[in-house]
């Protein structure tokens, strides 16, 4: 046998395959993300969405697809780089667009245009489709009985105020899995909820607007988890999403975006529980 000849595959090509690069997360890198954008599907009417982190890392959902600039509105545009969504169109012909602005099952309280309600109503015939062909169920609104004055379980979709933000959660508290990835290249297993850890407490308080200049709301009363009395660190946890083990590991890159969306009592009024729930969610992990 020929001294350099390597060793080769019937086809000619090397037998000897390359180590695969790892894939890491730069120190310099605005996102903690492997990838830049997730896709998912919005929860209440089945469309696609692409989540991707805003510069201060909150999440927001675009639609998938850009849309020509012209057609939207200034308040509606943004534009991507570097994986990060910013508001405001990039001085291209194209642009994306918040899901929040075309989902059927949001009510919008501004002119959209044509080519934007076009966009809204194709949108509605898909949810409708996916409803018909039994591929999409819409959440139920969920009902509060006053009586008796306390829900029998935890909320599907708590809201949960951290750093005196209110957050709506995406699964009952006991079920919010950490995000980061395991040296197993897995998502970790862990709940963020540590019953060893000082945990949140349920109050009762208005659930009226947070953002200056809305609607001012009947002052009804609204269940919340609230973690303001808790260390600023575990709060940091909490808003992160991290189980306690991989908040102190911050070489562990995040798998997926937490599930938090900003509490909004407009748009979110169906999660809005006037009740407390019957257990503490630490009760109900034991
Ligand atoms: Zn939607
Ligand atoms: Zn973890």
């Amino acid at each position: 046998m020929h001294p350099h000849t390597r060793a080769r595959h019937w086809d000619g090509s090397p037998a000897t395959t390359t180590p695969r690069r790892r894939l890491r997360v730069a120190p310099t890198s605005p996102s903690r993300l492997l990838r830049t954008g997730q896709n998912g599907h919005c929860r209440d009417c089945g469309n696609r969405i692409d989540w991707y982190p805003r510069s201060n890392h909150r999440p927001i959902a675009l639609h998938p697809q850009e849309v020509a600039t012209h057609a939207v509105a200034d308040s509606c545009r943004w534009h991507l780089s570097g994986g990060i969504a910013y508001r405001h169109a990039d001085a291209t012909a194209w642009c994306r667009i918040p899901h929040t602005v075309l989902c059927p099952r949001h009510t919008s309280d501004r002119p959209l245009g044509p080519d934007i309600e076009a966009l809204r109503r194709h949108l509605a015939l898909h949810t409708r489709r996916l409803i018909d062909t039994g591929t999409f169920t819409p959440p139920t609104t969920p009902t509060c009985n006053l009586t008796p004055a306390r829900l029998t379980r935890t909320p599907e979709r708590p809201v949960v105020q951290i750093l005196y933000t209110r957050y709506l959660a995406d699964r009952p508290l006991t079920s919010i899995q950490c995000v980061a990835q395991t040296r197993q290249r897995r998502r970790c297993p862990h709940p963020i909820l540590n019953p060893a850890a000082p945990t949140g407490t349920w109050i009762l308080t208005p659930a009226h607007p947070i953002r200056p200049g809305q609607l001012a709301l009947p002052d009804t009363p609204m269940a919340l988890y609230d973690l303001s009395h808790l260390p600023y660190a575990e709060q940091l946890r909490w808003r992160a999403q991290r189980c306690p083990a991989h908040a102190a590991t911050a070489s562990a890159p995040d798998l997926t975006l937490p599930g938090w969306q900003r509490f909004d009592p407009l748009t979110h009024h169906p999660h809005i529980h006037a009740c407390l729930p019957d257990t503490a969610p630490a009760a109900q992990e034991a």
